[in-house]
């Protein structure tokens, strides 16, 4: 077979729009829910975000949600809520968005970079114990592109050392691992709403617990520690029904009612997204079975993986060309790839805090080989099929 000239070459375009990594899925439904929102009696955090802190423990399985303006602002409450404070370590991974991260930097503690399985590209349980010290008080695991974690691995460790197993599954709501749902496996788990994830409020987010102390803590903490309770009354019975107390330093990381809405709207079509995901990861993974220039991402075992990201990983030994030609020649192609991510030590900040390349080499290795491609509930058969036909015309190029 004759190898077709690449677009970057000046050769024909496998597509002549282009498409991007992912998107958000807006309908007239949605656009009916905030509509009615807007005109209803609450414009902020009311009965709308009520409702839908139950329909995330119905989804997940977990006992408590609360609802917040973004995943970060999950990550942040998170870390206060386990208590982390001065000096106190956090095991994270590198190869995430860092918000995981910076969560303990927040709090004045300090994340410690653990390993990630070359295969996985999960945080690895035996390099998270091996990062353990009498300063260490949490753990924060991401379920990369959101292929399930070892929660049975890294919630034996954190219950040895008495750990807070914090989750951070922006990447995974619906995945389960042994039939059991993320939200309701570690201790806090954190979600976000972002545009580019499985289901939108434009910015939020959500933590979900089974503890009733942890939760009535984030309750607390989303709204400025304040409690307004009637209970309060009987202890304070000078006061009236106006009665409030500030228990502890809160911020203001409310969500809105009619984002609120917005997400319910989703939650009502978030099968549908998910099996759209799940048939698109199927089609990809047939396309590049036959490519061993081609890595991809391996799941767990008895896992059920919503995949918010698709990823290739190329294979150095079997093409001539650099992640970047790929990138570019991708690009040309009219296929917008992303790489998630630079791992998050190499950041300048985090240089700036004594951080230096080199520290996790696993992450490092797979960083450089790794792109994501298209994959989003709303991309059709026949751009599905483009992505895999540039990808291959681009592999042919470059077979060694
Ligand atoms: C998106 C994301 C976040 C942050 O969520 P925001 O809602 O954008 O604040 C945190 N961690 C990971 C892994 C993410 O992908």
């Amino acid at each position: 077979m004759s190898k077709e000239k690449l677009a970057i070459h000046g050769g024909e375009p496998v597509r002549s729009e282009k498409i991007y990594y992912g998107r958000q899925w807006i309908n007239e439904d949605d656009v009916k829910a905030v509509s009615e929102t807007l005109l209803s009696d609450y414009l902020t955090t009311g009965p709308k975000v009520a409702a839908l802190e139950d329909v995330l423990c119905e989804y997940t399985g977990a006992k408590f949600a609360t609802v917040v303006s973004n995943g970060t602002a999950a990550l942040h409450l998170a870390a206060i809520a386990a208590g982390i404070g001065e000096g106190d370590e956090v095991i994270t991974t590198g190869l995430t968005f860092m918000a995981s991260a910076n969560c303990a930097l927040y709090c004045g503690g300090k994340p410690v970079f653990a390993d990630i399985d070359p295969e996985t590209y999960n945080i690895d349980p035996a390099e998270i114990e091996k990062k353990i010290t009498s300063r260490t008080k949490a753990v924060v695991a991401v379920d990369y592109a959101g292929c399930s974690i070892d929660h049975a691995a890294i919630r034996e460790i954190c219950d040895r050392h008495h750990l807070v197993f914090i989750e951070d599954a922006a990447h995974a709501i619906g995945t389960r691992d042994h039939g059991q749902g993320v939200g309701s496996i570690a201790d806090m788990t954190c979600f976000s709403f972002h545009p580019v994830k499985t289901v939108t409020s434009g910015e939020g987010g959500a933590i979900t617990t089974n503890d009733p102390e942890l939760h009535h803590k984030l309750q607390l903490l989303r709204s400025h520690g304040i409690e307004h309770d009637e209970a309060l009354m009987w202890e304070a019975p000078h006061e009236g029904i106006w009665y409030y107390e500030q228990q502890m330093l809160g911020y203001n990381y409310r969500l809105t009612d009619f984002q609120a809405a917005l997400l319910m709207s989703q939650m009502n079509r978030i099968d549908m997204f998910i099996e759209r995901r799940h048939a698109i990861t199927e089609k990809y993974n047939a396309a590049f079975a036959d490519l061993p220039e081609i890595i991809l991402q391996k799941e767990l075992p008895d896992t059920q993986n919503v995949h918010h990201l698709y990823e290739i990983r190329l294979n150095d030994e079997l093409l001539s060309c650099t992640r970047r030609e790929f990138f570019d020649a991708m690009s040309a192609e009219n296929v917008q790839c992303q790489i998630h991510y630079v791992p998050v030590y190499w950041m300048p900040y985090y240089k700036s805090l004594g951080y230096t390349e080199g520290l996790c080499p696993n992450c490092e290795k797979v960083y450089k080989g790794i792109l994501s491609i298209p994959l989003y509930p709303r991309l059709t058969d026949a751009e599905t099929d483009d992505v895999i036909k540039a990808v291959r015309k681009i592999v042919e190029w470059y077979r060694i």
